[in-house]
Parts: structure tokens; sequence; C-alpha cells
């Protein structure tokens, strides 16, 4: 998944400055008014698009984008060739890479007005920039009613909520988005939870301090810093004002916290998938099993390297066509993250389908010497998730050559390092073979990135070709 880190404003700065009109706020109001009663209503039975808003993107991509239209003339595709979302298996798969290098050519002409550009972080070395238009940008705001849902059961009280916020460096994408928004529509105070924020580079002691006094009843943050942030607050036995839910966001939640937080703090935990690329992409429901999708705005697609779909359940690359904005358009993108789909009715009573587990990013891939790849979430998490991994406050695993494999580990504080470390070694013995030689560090802590996550599997650049 790719974390945003900023959004600049679009060109279009005169309108920009004015803001927008009257009318122009009251029209916006009244249709988000509408989009976000449809998004709740539709939460149990969210219809297949039937094909027109896929067809109408289709013919915008022909006959207004000079790389789609390339791709489909090359392909000997025309617009009326894809009617349905399964004709999309017909159309060639856009890689990252083709965004990065001309993110012009991915937007319309005749789709002009305001706007805002959002830039990925730039996570995977290959960062990318995706403009979004106007109503793409309410859509989007419209289907947070529908990701909310399944929180606003478990946060029913009576008086406003609060909610605390820990946020990566800088401004966020969500604070862009929101400012946009809220310019253009008028949403009644009341509707919103009072929002606290603080910076995750803050002092985890500090953090506590401050939830004790903030008594928040949602805290969010992204995916690594709960894994971090309560793995230490239990380690250290420091007392805290448990919020009555938590929402994480962008990257993945280890299944030990998870266990954690339900089975020792009794907090539900509430993920939500999301990428540059198509904004809101998941979202996770009472029953938590997966991240439901939202088929009506993006579809998703599970492909093999070929670009051909895996059969339903099957691990492949997640492949996206966002229906909705017309800033850039996406069609059959293929996003870098791993994951399986399933399409049985969930426990909650809804039937969108749901990716059922995101195994970290393509990149998150160790190479053997012979060539063998795999997900590095497939070793790491039997080892170092699944069994709550005793003594492991931390742990990064470096890729430092085809046959050299670095276990960085930050051990609990009475964890016998020593035996620990022979264990873990024994283990991933027994899962890599012999042809990757492991080596095991005890480290006393495990740097973010500079965008605020920290990686769980890193390969370094010229070691395996
Ligand atoms: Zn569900």
């Amino acid at each position: 998944m790719t974390l945003t880190l900023c959004a600049v404003p679009m060109r279009n700065a005169e309108k920009e400055e004015r803001g927008p009109s009257l009318i122009s706020r009251l029209y916006w109001t009244a249709w988000l008014w509408r989009q976000s009663r449809q998004a709740v209503s539709d939460t149990r039975s969210i219809r297949h698009p039937t094909g027109g808003q896929l067809q109408e993107l289709v013919t915008l991509a022909y006959e207004q984008t000079e790389y789609y239209r390339q791709v489909m003339q090359r392909a000997g595709l025309h617009p009326a060739d894809i009617r349905t979302p399964a004709h999309l298996a017909r159309f060639p798969i856009t890689g990252r890479q083709a965004l990065q290098e001309r993110p012009h050519a991915f937007r319309p002409k005749s789709v002009a007005g305001p706007g805002l550009v959002i830039q990925s972080s730039g996570s995977t070395g290959q960062p990318v920039a995706v403009r979004y238009d106007e109503k793409a940008l309410l859509q989007n705001m419209a289907a947070s009613r529908r990701e909310w849902k399944p929180l606003a059961h478990t946060l029913t009280k009576p008086g406003p909520l609060r909610k605390l916020s820990i946020q990566p460096p800088g401004p966020t994408r969500f604070d862009r988005i929101h400012a946009f928004c809220h310019q253009r529509v008028w949403v009644p105070a009341n509707f919103l939870p009072k929002r606290h924020t603080m910076p995750m580079s803050t002092d985890f002691a500090q953090i506590v301090e401050s939830m004790n006094h903030i008594r928040p009843d949602l805290l969010v943050a992204l995916g690594s810093f709960v894994d971090a942030f309560f793995q230490q607050i239990h380690d250290r036995q420091l007392s805290f004002h448990p919020p009555r839910a938590i929402q994480y966001f962008s990257d993945h939640l280890g299944d030990r916290t998870r266990r954690l937080l339900r089975d020792v703090y009794n907090i539900p935990v509430f993920g939500t998938y999301t990428a540059v690329e198509s904004l809101k992409l998941g979202y996770e429901c009472e029953a938590h099993q997966g991240f439901h999708l939202h088929p009506d705005l993006c579809l998703v697609r599970i492909v093999d390297k070929a670009g051909a779909d895996v059969p339903e359940g099957e691990l492949g690359d997640v492949v996206i066509t966002n229906l909705f904005n017309r800033g850039t358009l996406l069609i059959n993108y293929r996003l870098g993250d791993l994951g399986r789909v399933t399409y049985e009715p969930c426990a909650c009573g809804r039937t969108s389908p749901r990716l059922t587990r995101l195994e970290g990013r393509i990149d998150e891939v160790l190479e053997f010497p012979d060539g063998r790849r795999i997900s590095a979430f497939s070793f790491l998490y039997p080892l170092f998730e699944r069994n709550g991994a005793p003594g492991i406050r931390q742990y990064q695993a470096v890729q430092l050559a085809s046959d050299r494999l670095e276990m960085r580990i930050v051990p609990t504080q009475d964890a016998d390092w020593p035996s620990l470390a022979h264990r873990l070694k024994m283990a991933l013995r027994q899962q890599l073979g012999r042809q990757i030689h492991v080596e095991m560090q005890k480290v006393a802590h495990i740097d973010p990135e500079p965008w605020g996550k920290t990686r769980r599997f890193i390969r370094l650049p010229g070691d395996s070709g």
C-alpha cells in the first residue's frame, strides 16, 4: 500500500483563491447528502456495476488520454470491446512505472476545474502523482460514511465523540482532502468527532499521557505505529485510557498486536485499505474478516505475473480500475500490493467482495540464489505474527545478498536473547533451507522510514539481480 504525505493544489489557482460560489456549495452539499445516504444504504447489497460507468471511463480514456489511446490501439481494442467488468481481462495491465514517467498522459484533456494532485510518498522508490477532480474527492468523502458505519455501531454514545489521530510528519493527504472538501460543502459540526492530533514522532510515554488526558473514543494511526506503540505499552505495563476502537490505515497491523488489543485490552480494531491511486479501497467491518471493497467505486482484480485472473481465494497482484476519478484515469493498474479476494458473503451480512489478507508489497519478496522468489511475509508471518512471537518487540528482515539474510530484532526486556536468537535461527533455517545464511542481530530500535512506516522486509539493491 502507498502512503501519501503531501497533496498539492492543482494549477487552477484563480478559481481556488476565490473559492466555490454559494450556488456551487449548495449544489455539492445536496449532492454529497444524497451520495452519502446511498453509500450507507448500499452496504448490504452493493450491486456489481452494470458496466455503464466502465464503458464511459474506457471511452473517455480512448478519446482523451494519450496513454490509453496508444495502449488500446496497440492491443487492437475499441471502447465497445470493454462493456462489462469481465471484459477487463482483455485490457492490458499498466504498471506503476508508466504512470510515474508520464502522469499527464493519463489525464483526459477535457476534464478541468478544481481538484488536487496527490503524490505518493515513494515508499517503493517509485513515487506517483494522481490528479483527482472535485467530484471524485467528494465521492470519496461520501464513501467515508460507508466506512464509518461499522465504527459508528461500536462507538454509539451520547455526546460528541473524541478522536485522537497520531499523524505522520507533515500535512497528510487526509488533511488536504478534508480541507478541500470542507470548502465545498457544509457539514454540521456535530456530525464530526472532536479531533485531536499528535505527530507520530512523539515519545510513547507522552502519547500515553495525552490519551489519559483526552480520553479518546477513537484512536487513528498507521498500522505499523499501532503495532509498535501497543506492544511497547504492554511490555512496559503502562496504564492508559483505552479507546473504544482503533482505526488504522496505510500499512499492515500484525496479528499478535490485534490479538493483544482484542484479548487483553478489549479494543476492536478496524483497518482501512487506501492507496494514492484510488483513495478508499476497502474497510474492515464488525466481523473483522478482511477488507470490504467498494465495487461501485473501484474494480479490483487479482492477477498472476502474466496478468491473468487467478482463481478466487488465491494470492496475486492487486489490479484496480478506478471508476469515479476523471482527473487521472486508471484502468487495469497494478497497484504493487499482494492480496486475495473472496466473493463469499461476510458474517456481517454485507455482500461486497473482500480482500482477505494483504501479504505485503510486491517488492517484499525474498529471492533465493537459485532464482526462487517467495513473499517475505509468508516466512515472517508464521514466526513473528501468528504465534504471538514471545520475547520480540519489533523485527525487520534485511536481505543483504541473495544468500544472506539479516534478522534485526528488538527483544522485550525480559527476553533471554541467546536462546531466542537460537530458536529463531533454527526456525528460519527450517523454513528457508540452507541456501540462505541467516544472521541474528539484536538492536535497540528499528527506525521508521522518512515517510513514517517501519518496513518489515528490505532487500538491498543490487544484491540479487
Ligand atoms: Zn463484513
